[in-house]
């Protein structure tokens, strides 16, 4: 297979605006969703001027930090996770007659990087000069297979430019807790590490290592085969196994040597010790009799089939089309596949945020794989069922009678947040994941998942705010309130009745209801212990949920006491001061009215039916002035609000600052890692907003209002059974059924049957 690189799916250096190394080390690191692997420099490690944050992540893979607090309140988490920074896969040890790039100074500068989003395969050159003045290229071409989940492959090609003398090439992985220069002292930059642990196993004739963690007790496997001119493995003169190679270089001619990686899954300790033996086997043949090219031509395959089915073309936005591509391909790089994992909030490019799993991963970035990948959001949604138990337990210690009470932030399912006014009182991710389950339920209708899986999830996150609220009187009326949470804005922290939250519950309880009779006497109910009386006072509950209003201006009101604050007003505030979160003292924010990212505007786009444009406009009149989109989540969201009441420029700009976040760097912190639900928020910003997708209660409408620029937007989707193609053009919108056996979709209001027999319309608006 060939397949031609085509110039709208390259992420080259020459063409983005900052060329600072940890920002490249993020923008051209390589993952599959099972580990990552940061665009380090190869040589690095003995350069005093090198700056880097390198490493391998694999996912799920993570030790306990003990959180040090200064005052401990009981039910505080006691320990952090973070996600483990391994070896380094791409360094590489280099001699040069008698420097050796480990010991001496090599200077390392960077010629040109290129990722192929077509093959994922990252191609980069740099000029490396010698203290005594021989000068080399190296050449690097590198993927993180999505064919093979465990391999990465790595080629080196070494080309003398102004000498002929004896090269030497070591290839030696012997460390963990892989060194760093980062200094950054940023709260959301994790410099914890964990404690691990590399055994050399002998007696394979390859290195193969296994690495454990003291405290979280996980263990993973690490082998690596090499071939090459005069490669052998040999023990280097620590008694290290690795690979080596010396030949006699010669001006102008290339050698190359090729390594592929096979990245174990994560097991309990005990687990990885006494089936070292067996794992060991099994990753070896996913390296053995193949090489670099059939395993990147197999993973290239796969990417292939992605783009087929996930690409975004815009036609007349260069800019804006290439960022959009660079965030699906950066969505499918960072999204777990085993259905043990999730997404990072920062995938995984770096350990921001310690690689935890957050609500970004269901509001944010599944939709994307619901109506493209369907397979794969089930098993991302399987995350959740997997850590069920683990959300059950917390609700208990909690001190709950029952009930799922899912973490703020984590990464085994135990709540890892140390700050509890903004992490742990953001008690929505329960509701959620309800509504992602409900989502992904609607579009794909899989009975399995719904029946096996999510109504448990939902019925438990259920019970959970039927615990935490209660039933009140406001203004002499019979209430159910929810108080003392956060919403996801957090600049207000530990509020009564968020909006945005008792919107969501409300749902997450008429899910129980709505699904209640398919339950009826079924293993399932009777294992639950769903009572009638327990199912009525769900539904009581949902139907006296106390929405905050605002009766004189007629908006939404984000929390019960949000209009007895001031405004903070933002044009007072100095550039330099944002984001105000590294500025402020969180209570000067908590008692303004300040927005870190959308909120109640986030509950209109995710509840788009039964209001008027007008009451959606005077929401987003209220709320845009406030918000300061400090969170990378809160751009998008306005993009979809401002395209749904037709604020179309206002909505372009949302639309294009989101989508461009890491490309330009422009939360100035994609060093530590990807904005993942930024990424995925884009997607929607499309989706939902310029297609104007409302899919709600078993229809699908469309009323699109494209960017002026764009004189088209195409894409294709799963819907049901049956995957559908859709091109946009300004005023009118071709759909054709491409599998599957249709249904009906209602587009700018024409209700359009497609089947088999007329698989095509054209619909004006
Ligand atoms: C946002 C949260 C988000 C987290 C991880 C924070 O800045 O406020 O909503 O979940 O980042 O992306």
């Amino acid at each position: 297979m060939r397949i031609e690189q085509r110039p709208e799916f390259q992420i080259h250096l020459q063409n983005l605006k900052s060329k600072e190394q940890l920002y490249l080390e993020t923008i051209f690191s390589v993952a599959n969703g099972h580990f990552g692997v940061r665009d380090s420099n190869p040589l690095q490690g003995n350069n005093p001027n090198y700056r880097g944050t390198p490493g391998l992540f694999i996912n799920g893979f993570y030790d306990y930090y003990e959180i040090q607090y200064g005052e401990k309140y009981t039910g505080y988490p006691v320990n952090d996770q973070v996600i483990n920074r391994l070896c380094d896969p791409r360094y590489i040890r280099i001699k040069i007659g008698d420097e050796d790039s480990s010991v001496n100074y090599f200077k390392v500068d960077t010629v040109d990087k290129n990722m192929d989003m077509q093959t994922g395969m990252l191609h980069e050159i740099f000029s490396v000069t010698t203290p005594q003045g021989k000068i080399f290229n190296l050449i690097v071409e590198s993927f993180a297979s999505v064919e093979a989940a465990n391999v990465y492959g790595i080629k080196y090609g070494i080309v003398p430019i102004n000498f002929d003398d004896e090269v030497e090439v070591i290839k030696v992985h012997d460390y963990v807790n892989q060194k760093t220069s980062s200094t950054v002292s940023d709260v959301r930059v994790n410099k914890s590490q964990g404690h691990l642990q590399l055994d050399f196993l002998d007696g394979y004739e390859q290195p193969s290592y296994l690495l454990t963690t003291y405290k979280s007790q996980q263990g993973s496997l690490l082998t690596f085969n090499g071939s090459g001119p005069k490669l052998t493995y040999f023990k280097d003169e620590n008694n290290h196994w690795g690979y080596h190679a010396t030949y006699f270089g010669k001006k102008g001619t290339q050698k190359e040597f090729e390594f592929l990686f096979s990245i174990g899954a994560v097991y309990p300790l005990v687990n990885a010790q006494m089936y070292a033996d067996q794992y060991l086997v099994k990753l070896n043949e996913d390296i053995k009799n193949t090489s670099f090219k059939s395993e990147l031509m197999a993973s290239a395959q796969v990417w292939q089939t992605f783009w087929l089915h996930s690409d975004v073309e815009i036609d007349g936005d260069p800019e804006v089309q290439l960022s959009l591509r660079f965030n699906l391909f950066e969505l499918y790089q960072s999204a777990g596949k085993d259905s043990h994992t999730s997404i990072p909030a920062k995938g995984l490019s770096g350990n921001g945020y310690g690689g935890h799993y957050f609500w970004d991963t269901e509001i944010f970035m599944l939709p994307f794989f619901i109506y493209t990948n369907p397979e794969l959001a089930k098993k991302i949604l399987m995350y959740r069922y997997e850590t069920l138990s683990v959300a059950e337990q917390q609700s208990t210690q909690f001190g709950f009678k029952g009930g799922a009470m899912y973490p703020w932030r984590s990464i085994n399912g135990v709540e890892a947040s140390a700050y509890w006014p903004a992490g742990t009182a953001q008690i929505h991710i329960d509701a959620d994941i309800a509504y992602a389950i409900e989502q992904y339920y609607e579009v794909t209708g899989d009975d399995d998942f719904l029946d096996n899986y999510g109504y448990e999830i939902i019925v438990e996150t259920a019970r959970f705010y039927m615990e935490w609220g209660n039933f009140a009187k406001i203004n002499d009326q019979r209430r159910f309130v929810i108080n003392r949470v956060t919403g996801p804005d957090e600049y207000s922290a530990v509020v009564d009745n968020n909006y945005f939250t008792n919107k969501m519950v409300k749902f997450n309880f008429r899910m129980v209801q709505k699904y209640a009779k398919r339950f009826e006497n079924t293993e399932l109910s009777k294992r639950l212990g769903l009572s009638p009386k327990e199912l009525n006072r769900i539904k009581e509950a949902a139907d006296l949920m106390y929405l905050p209003f605002d009766n004189e201006k007629k908006v939404k009101l984000q929390d019960q006491n949000f209009k007895q604050m001031n405004k903070l007003d933002l044009s007072k505030i100095d550039n330099n001061d944002f984001p105000l979160l590294l500025h402020y003292h969180p209570l000067m924010l908590y008692r303004s009215q300040v927005n870190k990212q959308a909120d109640t505007i986030l509950a209109d786009v995710l509840f788009p039916s039964g209001y008027s444009e007008d009451e959606l406009m005077r929401d987003f009149d209220f709320y845009e002035p406030i918000t300061t989109h400090d969170s990378s989540l809160s751009q998008a969201v306005f993009a979809i609000a401002a395209a749904r009441v037709g604020k179309q420029d206002q909505s372009y700009n949302f639309f294009s600052q989101a989508i461009q976040t890491d490309i330009l760097n422009s939360h100035h912190n994609t060093a530590n890692g990807i904005h993942a639900g930024s990424l995925g928020a884009a997607w929607e910003g499309v989706f939902y907003g310029f297609a104007g997708v409302i899919n709600n209660a078993g229809t699908f409408t469309m009323n699109p209002k494209l960017p002026e620029r764009w004189n088209s937007v195409k894409f294709r989707i799963f819907l049901y059974d049956s995957e559908y193609i859709f091109t946009i053009y300004e005023h009118e919108v071709h759909v054709s059924l491409l599998s599957g056996t249709g249904t009906t979709i209602t587009i700018a209001g024409a209700k359009c049957d497609l089947d088999n027999e007329s698989p095509e319309q054209v619909v004006k608006y």
